[in-house]
């Protein structure tokens, strides 16, 4: 069931507008002079109402407000350290530690994990641009679907995000369609296209949360040298897509047995490490942090491991499918398993698991990148990168790191998804800390479940696991207090 469209009054029935808007005024004025006033006169002001507007109308706050309680959930808020079956309470959006009054929602949580709203730091949603493979209102009801209630945008749009007005006008677009928050990152150069740094303080001003040239990286390290530095200043996070030009060439599958059997073009591993070291270096020269989008192979867990150790602020980011596929299954030629960084070899499925449970790598993301059919279904080699991630992500993170190979607990689990990437990119978010926004996710991490691809609430199928079953997802997603997505009986 999706609730998802911001509920605006221009929405509403003619008659249904009116009274709202008079119950506005109403609660308005009534505010103003409980603000004002001494008691006396506010129980006044209140009688002077008629009961019978006045009682529906409390029961309309309730409802839009997001003042509710979250019963007998199994809370877990990596940043605060809780992890304790308890009511979860929520006052006006914000959560509370004091309980709502009487009268307003309960939520039963019986039986599931209630934790701060997930953040997806890594997706695409097309918009400006390429709206047929997605919008900012298709994208953002995935990642309700997927139990998010913060992204970010990558600025690979067409245009692409790297000036102040593209990003007000994403940010404005989020505000009018999105049923989650929707963050952006801007560019680190002009047009992605690595030659002339972008205007990264106004983009500060017009609100980004990071830079980054995701879709493609920079190679003149002098220019990305300037770019952090320019960053530093902002206490701003740089996030990069590692990839060497030279040495990845027109690789489209990892370089290896396969590549080789296939005939297709391979990117090799170095091809990714590379830029992981000079990220590394330069962390450590400019003296401030640098995020790894994407890793996929494991060398670059072993040079993240190293460099941490000595305290570099260097940090890395797994997806997915990096985890859950091999480079076996291009022998199918389907482009729902083409990505950059292609899917590796099964020793490097293991490092990057390691690098999870040893806390190595410390944030999970989707990379959701929707195509439209007739753009995957060409030659291997002319498809486009990238598939789907929103809605699967957790369920397969659950699936692999929690239940199969037990490598983490679902706290450090649910950190990596809150707590590590707030903290990265400075956002108010990923606490269930009271008084902070009231986004939480309610997971059922046991739940047995097959993905469908054509119930996606993506624009796009892209997406190499359909069919497939999954242990663990996300059942309800709150935003402010107000539910914007929950499991229907048929999940
Ligand atoms: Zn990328």
């Amino acid at each position: 069931m999706i609730q998802c469209a911001v509920l605006h009054i221009t929405m509403l029935p003619p008659a249904l507008r009116i009274a709202l808007k008079l119950g506005r005024r109403r609660h308005r004025s009534s505010i103003t002079s409980a603000a004002a006033d001494a008691p006396s006169l506010r129980q006044s002001a209140r009688t002077a109402l008629p009961a019978a507007h006045f009682e529906p109308q409390r029961h309309y706050r309730h409802m839009q407000d997001g003042t509710l309680t979250i019963q007998d959930g199994k809370i877990i808020d990596p940043a605060t350290g809780r992890n304790e079956v308890a009511n979860l309470y929520v006052v006006d959006g914000k959560i509370s530690s004091v309980q709502p009054p009487e009268g307003a929602p309960v939520i039963s949580a019986e039986g599931l994990v209630v934790a701060p709203g997930l953040i997806d730091m890594h997706v695409h949603f097309r918009e400006p641009g390429q709206t047929h493979k997605e919008t900012i209102a298709t994208g953002s009801q995935a990642a309700a679907a997927g139990g998010f209630t913060s992204v970010v945008c990558m600025p690979n749009t067409s245009p692409p995000t790297d000036d102040p007005s593209g990003v007000a006008w994403i940010l404005d677009r989020a505000r009018q369609t999105a049923c989650i928050n929707v963050f952006t990152a801007g560019a680190i150069t002009r047009n992605l296209g690595g030659n002339e740094m972008a205007p990264i303080g106004s983009m500060v001003q017009a609100g980004i949360v990071a830079i980054t040239d995701d879709g493609h990286c920079v190679q003149n390290h002098e220019l990305m040298r300037r770019a952090v530095e320019y960053a530093r200043m902002f206490d701003l996070a740089v996030l990069d897509h590692c990839q060497d030009y030279y040495l990845v060439g027109n690789g489209v599958v990892h370089e290896g047995h396969w590549s080789t059997i296939l005939g297709l073009p391979g990117w090799p591993r170095a091809g990714e490490e590379l830029m992981v070291m000079r990220n590394i270096l330069l962390a450590e020269l400019c003296g401030t942090r640098i995020h790894c989008q994407h890793l996929s192979s494991a060398g670059s867990v072993r040079l993240l491991r190293s460099a941490r150790g000595r305290g570099v602020a260097i940090t890395g980011e797994l997806c997915p499918h990096h985890i859950a596929l091999t480079d076996k299954t291009i022998s199918s030629f389907d482009a729902n398993y083409k990505m950059n960084p292609p899917l590796r070899a099964q020793e490097d499925i293991d490092a990057l698991i390691e690098g999870v449970a040893e806390g190595t790598i410390t944030i999970l993301a989707s990379d959701h990148a929707p195509h439209a059919t007739f753009e995957k279904e060409v030659e291997f080699d002319q498809a486009p990168f990238g598939i789907l991630g929103l809605e699967t992500e957790l369920a397969i993170f659950l699936t692999i790191l929690l239940h199969r190979e037990k490598a983490i607990s679902l706290d450090q689990l649910i950190a990596m998804y809150t707590v590590n990437p707030a903290h990265l990119l400075r956002l108010r978010k990923g606490t269930l800390r009271p008084g902070a926004d009231a986004d939480i996710t309610l997971i059922d991490p046991n739940r047995e479940w097959v993905y469908e691809k054509e119930k996606s609430l993506s624009r796009s199928r892209n997406t190499p696991f359909d069919g497939k079953q999954f242990k663990g997802r996300a059942v309800r997603t709150i935003v402010a207090g107000k539910t914007v997505w929950e499991l229907g009986t048929e999940g």
